[in-house]
């Protein structure tokens, strides 16, 4: 061998050595670079879950990012509950008509998805064409790749997440590992706003009867007024009090007294509209608001309660004076430049004639600012 043919070998392994060198080096920024997408996607999702808006905005988001990032054809979100077994959908990307399938039911027993939420395993599937399980659910299409994986919060199974690939490449190793880690902030996201709604919800609410609370009442009040001045419509209170209430808790306790307050609470929930607001002021104190509503239609509204309790059992209700549970009703509607305080104290002085009119009846405030007052029944 002469010099320069050992140049020539050496030269020629340097390039194949520099040739394998510079294929793992693009390997390895190619990994690098999806290390750092999925880390920025973590991030964004992380963010977006700490964040104080509704669930529903949260899992929209998530949904829409993961479906981006890891380039989808579909990703849906399910909550689930294991008290009645069963998944909602709540978010779903990559749909032409979500709005159509968002509230969607998945039951426990019902194919791939109930399996998920039931076992808390995840399912791979790499081509859907040939899976033979029971009915994966009807609005995901037959074809390519699906993971589903359960979103598990504390050893509980708060949803399920369910992401699907065109081609039959299917979910590569990393892949289904970030879908994973992305899974358990997912838990964290739902338990997160689901505390703050319950938070929200029970600074608003009375426990007893799960009605509203003062506080949501003086929310809404100022809502409703706004609204009111601003298109000119009207709106009105009902001030309403359980006749004779202490009488039924002295004869049969007050546990009794509570299932009457309930049963009256659920009562008025369903006899009236949604977009009331009826909220327990008091021990037997309660305060309907009743938007786009006038004097004459908001004490008919009252006079329609009073005559459904009239004519309702309640738990030690026959041992009331006439043998029945009753209320009063005292009626009131917004005046130009009247606070809603000074709404309330109508109502409330409407009530207390209504009192001293025997009880069991409806009387309307006037319009003139705690002036005279005239029953309406
Ligand atoms: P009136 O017809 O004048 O309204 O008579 P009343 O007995 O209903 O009025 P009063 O205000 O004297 O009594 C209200 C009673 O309501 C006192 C209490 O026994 C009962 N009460 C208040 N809060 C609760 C509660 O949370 N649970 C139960 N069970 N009873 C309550
Ligand atoms: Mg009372
Ligand atoms: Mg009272």
């Amino acid at each position: 061998l002469g010099v320069s043919d050992v140049h020539v070998k050496h030269k020629l392994r340097t390039t194949r050595e520099e040739l394998i060198l510079k294929r793992a080096l693009s390997v390895k920024s190619a990994e690098l670079e999806q290390r750092l997408r999925e880390r920025a996607l973590l991030f964004d999702i992380v963010r977006a879950s700490a964040s104080e808006q509704e669930l529903d905005h949260v899992l929209d988001d998530i949904a829409r990012r993961l479906g981006k990032a890891l380039d989808l054809r579909e990703c849906l979100l399910f909550l689930v509950d294991t008290k009645t077994r069963r998944l909602t959908l709540r978010a779903a990307y990559g749909f032409e008509k979500p709005g159509e399938l968002l509230e969607r039911i998945v039951l426990f027993d019902e194919g791939a998805l109930g399996k998920v939420a039931q076992s808390a395993e995840p399912i791979f599937v790499d081509d859907l064409s040939t899976f033979e399980d029971s009915p994966l659910w009807e609005p995901i299409s037959r074809q390519g790749a699906i993971a589903i994986l359960p979103v598990v919060h504390h050893g509980q199974t708060a949803g399920v997440m369910a992401a699907t690939r065109a081609g039959a490449s299917g979910f590569s190793e990393e892949e289904t590992g970030l879908l994973g880690a992305i899974g358990d902030q997912l838990g964290l996201a739902i338990r997160h706003t689901q505390l703050f709604d319950e938070l929200r919800r029970g600074s608003q609410h009375d426990d007893l009867t799960g009605l509203g609370n003062r506080r949501l009442l003086r929310i809404r009040l100022e809502d409703e007024l706004h609204r009111a001045e601003r298109f000119g419509q009207p709106v009105s209170v009902l001030a309403i009090d359980i006749d004779h209430f202490k009488a039924l808790n002295d004869r049969h306790g007050h546990p009794t007294g509570d299932a009457s307050l309930r049963k009256l609470a659920g009562l008025m929930t369903r006899n009236l509209r949604r977009i009331d607001t009826i909220a327990r002021i008091g021990g037997e104190e309660f305060v309907v608001l009743l938007p786009r509503t006038g004097l004459a239609d908001a004490a008919q509204v009252g006079d329609k309660i009073r005559s459904i309790v009239e004519r309702t059992e309640f738990p030690g209700g026959e041992g009331q004076p006439g043998g029945m549970l009753t209320i009063s009703v005292g009626v009131a509607s917004l005046q130009a430049d009247e606070t809603g305080a000074d709404l309330l104290a109508r109502a409330d002085t409407a009530l207390y004639e209504a009192k001293d009119q025997g009880r069991n009846c409806v009387v309307s405030a006037t319009q003139l600012a705690g002036g005279a007052r005239s029953a309406t029944s």
